[in-house]
């Protein structure tokens, strides 16, 4: 049983049953001049038009990109200019964000961590403070794919280009796009990421939503494909993929939000019912889409492989990836060592079942229980 879900996710049988035959009409390199070449270009553009329609981005444009780390690199460091004064970005970014801030401080950037609060959201007071007219650049993501918090981007964006007009405002919506409503018209951000394996596409395609007014500058250089930002030959399937993707999970958001905020009801009852001693991360407002909790006791990493033998897949929280600074989110936002050690991850699809649900409830049960009686 797969509840990792926040790392990837399977691909939709409707997308895989339709590659076959859009690898025979559209393999061609859309660079080639020839009409297949052609007919190939345009199937890619018709993707990427369809897909800036599900972001709602009526003006702008959409660079694909091989992951939404890179789009994420694309945004924030194709926008970073020699005199760029400030940047910010909240102290619960995934790597792809955080790291790229971390390496602009180091090239002498003045770049803030704006906090979280307890909930796992942007803390608004310090943001109002940090927040000051001579920053050019913020990224904050939609949902943290640590805990499922969403971050209330507009009323961010708002207070930021009340400060400053010209402020760039990009965010990272990977955990958020297909799984709640996205409008980046009406969140009125200049750029937007999204991810193709996170909403049931292929691995390997991003897509970088960019407001018309932005110029960015390529951080990929070679052949001058999209718009000379990315430079690679387009990979048209992947592509297809995340169109595809974006369509289903936009015509069937709010049926599989149901079906997930179900899971996750069905989940925590059980969980309440079950005796055992845990702490939630994760809070009635978040996405349902991902809990974060510590089983207090249990080594995260060995709850995790003896949950794995037992034939459940659930994600290494924070603990598991502190070398990789995995725990700074939940430390950002107060929670004890101790629960850090024990947090794990569990993360729904679509395609999890009640019943399922049922049976990570036995298991995790059963496992905690033994894994207690052995230490003590
Ligand atoms: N941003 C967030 C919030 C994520 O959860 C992830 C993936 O874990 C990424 C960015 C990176 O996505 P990709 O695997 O497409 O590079």
């Amino acid at each position: 049983m797969f509840f990792d879900n926040a790392s990837t996710t399977k691909i939709d049988d409707e997308i895989i049953n339709q590659l076959s035959q859009i690898n025979n009409e559209y393999f061609y390199n859309p660079g080639g001049l020839y009409r297949s070449g052609r007919k190939s270009k345009d199937f890619l553009n018709k993707c990427r038009e369809d897909i800036k329609g599900f972001l709602n981005g009526e003006d702008g444009s959409v660079v694909l990109c091989g992951s939404a780390t890179e789009c994420n690199n694309l945004a924030i460091l194709g926008s970073v200019k020699k005199n760029t004064r400030k940047i910010l970005v909240s102290a619960g970014e995934h790597p792809s964000v955080y790291n790229v801030a971390l390496e602009l401080k180091n090239r002498g950037y003045d770049v803030g961590f704006v906090p979280l609060s307890s909930k796992g959201v942007v803390d608004y007071d310090s943001f109002t403070k940090m927040m000051t007219e001579d920053v050019d650049l913020v990224s904050i993501m939609h949902v943290s794919n640590e805990t499922g918090a969403i971050n209330n981007i507009a009323r961010l964006v708002e207070y930021a280009k009340s400060v400053n007009e010209n402020v760039i405002f990009h965010c990272d919506g990977v955990q958020a796009f297909g799984k709640i409503d996205v409008n980046v018209d009406d969140l009125n951000v200049d750029m937007y990421t999204i991810s193709a394996h996170k909403i049931h596409g292929c691995k390997g395609v991003g897509a970088l939503y960019v407001a018309p007014n932005i110029k960015l500058k390529p951080i990929v250089f070679g052949g001058g494909q999209e718009g000379g930002l990315r430079s690679g030959t387009e990979n048209i399937l992947g592509v297809f993929t995340l169109a595809e993707a974006c369509r289903l999970a936009t015509q069937n958001l709010n049926k599989n939000y149901d079906h997930v905020a179900s899971l996750k009801k069905c989940f925590l009852e059980g969980l309440n019912l079950s005796g055992l001693k845990f702490v939630l991360h994760s809070f009635g407002e978040n996405s349902p889409y991902i809990v974060s909790i510590s089983f207090m006791g249990c080594r995260a990493e060995t709850l995790l492989n003896m949950l794995d033998d037992k034939g459940v897949m659930i994600g290494n929280g924070s603990a598991c990836s502190s070398k990789n600074s995995g725990n700074r989110i939940l430390e950002n936002m107060g929670v004890s060592k101790q629960e850090i050690e024990s947090n794990i991850r569990i993360s729904f699809s679509k395609y999890n079942t009640i019943d399922e649900v049922k049976e990570l409830l036995k298991i995790l049960k059963n496992t905690v229980v033994e894994y207690l009686s052995k230490i003590t």
